[in-house]
């Protein structure tokens, strides 16, 4: 073992012996006290079956996580990297050709893996929290799509990385950051307008009650708001949510059919202040910028390291070609990413600390938003007591008891507990 695979060797183990230690944390915190701000919102029943939720999902995802580990661990030391190598070189394609299939055979082999588990996920798990809708029918159908996508917009772009670090000489990775920001520019229309409906189905927010209260707010707060759209959230799952996409005039707000459903009509354009309140406030164009940065400077490391011959002996390989440079970078970038992703976490709930703000400060009464965010807690059986540290590593939202506080703290606005 040389020196850089003994770092991702303890990368790795360092990462996985963290995660477990912040989930026992976090399992640890679980308590039977209903936290008083719950007080008539969660019965005994359901807060019960909150914490098993979590429980559940924990097991399941150690399950998860040491399969992956134990089957990556196997494919390296079992010298299964130099031999897909061998095999795809004996083929005689070019370079690119060659990468395509290097890359596609391991992402065939890592999707073909999670697929049990994908459905042991939906079709048992979510299935006895009384959540899942899928049948099996969208199931096979979902993972069709994501395949048939995946290789044509995965193919397209992976060849074009590829053929950048094949043929355009030291300045490749400058090159292929333009394309990808480019591309991700694209995604910002395509992914709304075209990849989006071939999963769900959006409908116009008809005129009435809602659809006036909403544009009515929009108009208060000077967003330009052209369209709702009705996502039917329940063809897959009883959980609710809402999302924004895009930019400019192609922004639209999305609410799940599941979210109209539980919710009142103040609740609603509560929720859609908040997810206004990300756009107005610059959220989502800083996340876009940062995401652009982080490529770059991601391309940029990927250009030391694509045809380094001690990465590639890392994995037993003796002649490094782009596609395997490529493939061990994105293993070594691993723990960079991991603390990177602390970062954007901690930025993330950063930004819903401000668009709870925003909500609470643009809108008529903030007790609508504060029963908003109690409801979806509850209707979707989020853990109201997460261990710091498991925050730290996984939460992109701040915990709801944490969003109460910081929005009771805002002092002038009033904060009414219970129905
Ligand atoms: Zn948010």
């Amino acid at each position: 073992m040389n020196f850089i695979a003994a770092i991702i060797f303890s990368a790795i183990l360092v990462d996985f012996i963290l995660h477990m230690t912040a989930d026992i944390l976090n399992l640890r915190m679980l308590n039977n006290q209903l936290p008083e701000q719950f007080n008539g919102w969660y019965d005994e029943h359901r807060y019960a079956s909150s914490q098993e939720y979590l429980r559940v999902n924990t097991r399941f995802g150690w399950l998860v996580s040491i399969v992956n580990l134990g089957l990556f661990l196997v494919l390296w030391f079992g010298r299964g990297f130099p031999m897909l190598d061998q095999w795809v070189r004996g083929t005689g394609h070019s370079p690119v050709i060659c990468g395509i299939l290097y890359i596609g055979v391991l992402f065939l082999l890592k999707s073909f893996i999670s697929v049990p588990f994908l459905i042991y996920s939906t079709f048992c798990i979510e299935e006895r929290f009384g959540f899942n809708k899928t049948t099996g029918k969208i199931f096979i159908s979902d993972l069709f799509k994501q395949l048939v996508l995946a290789v044509l917009i995965g193919g397209l772009l992976l060849s074009g990385v590829l053929a950048f670090f094949a043929y355009a000489g030291p300045h490749a990775w400058f090159y292929c950051w333009i394309v990808i920001v480019v591309f991700m520019a694209v995604m910002q229309f395509v992914v709304p307008t075209w990849i989006l409906p071939l999963f769900n189905k959006f409908k116009p927010l008809e005129p009435g009650e809602l659809k006036s209260a909403i544009m009515a707010y929009a108009d208060s707060i000077d967003f330009s708001l052209k369209n709702v759209f009705i996502m039917d959230g329940s063809k897959r799952s009883k959980k609710a949510n809402a999302f924004f996409t895009g930019f400019g005039r192609h922004k639209r707000i999305v609410l799940y059919d599941t979210l109209v459903k539980n919710h009142t009509t103040d609740e609603l354009v509560a929720v859609l202040a908040h997810e206004m309140g990300h756009y107005k406030k610059k959220h989502v164009l800083w996340m876009l910028l940062t995401g652009v940065f982080q490529t770059g400077i991601m391309l940029y490391l990927l250009s030391f390291f694509i045809s380094s011959p001690m990465l590639s002996e890392a994995f037993y390989i003796t002649t490094p070609s782009v596609y395997t440079g490529l493939v061990f970078f994105s293993i070594l970038f691993a723990p960079i990413d991991f603390f990177m992703g602390i970062l954007m976490q901690y930025l993330s709930r950063k930004n819903e600390y401000a668009a709870d703000r925003f909500a609470v400060e643009t809108t008529p009464d903030s007790a609508s938003f504060v029963s908003a965010l109690k409801k979806l807690a509850v209707h979707n059986l989020s853990n109201l007591s997460p261990h710091p540290l498991y925050v730290v590593l996984n939460y992109s939202h701040p915990p709801v008891l944490e969003r109460l506080r910081a929005i009771g703290k805002g002092g002038r606005w009033k904060v009414e507990g219970g129905r």
